[in-house]
């Protein structure tokens, strides 16, 4: 397996996009939802926790 340091949400994995919601990390709304738990999360705050 390999390291990725970007998450791409926009091609091999798309992230759905909603209403702003409480990101699962910071709290903040965040648009994106993570495509892996369906859950509010910015792209950035999702990098971060690799
Ligand atoms: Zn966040």
């Amino acid at each position: 397996m390999t390291t990725r340091k970007h998450l791409d949400w926009a091609k091999a994995n798309p992230a759905k996009v909603g209403d702003p919601r409480p990101c699962v990390d910071c709290g903040r709304p965040a648009l994106l939802r993570d495509p892996d738990t369906g859950k509010p999360r910015h792209k950035t705050c999702a990098e971060k926790a690799l």
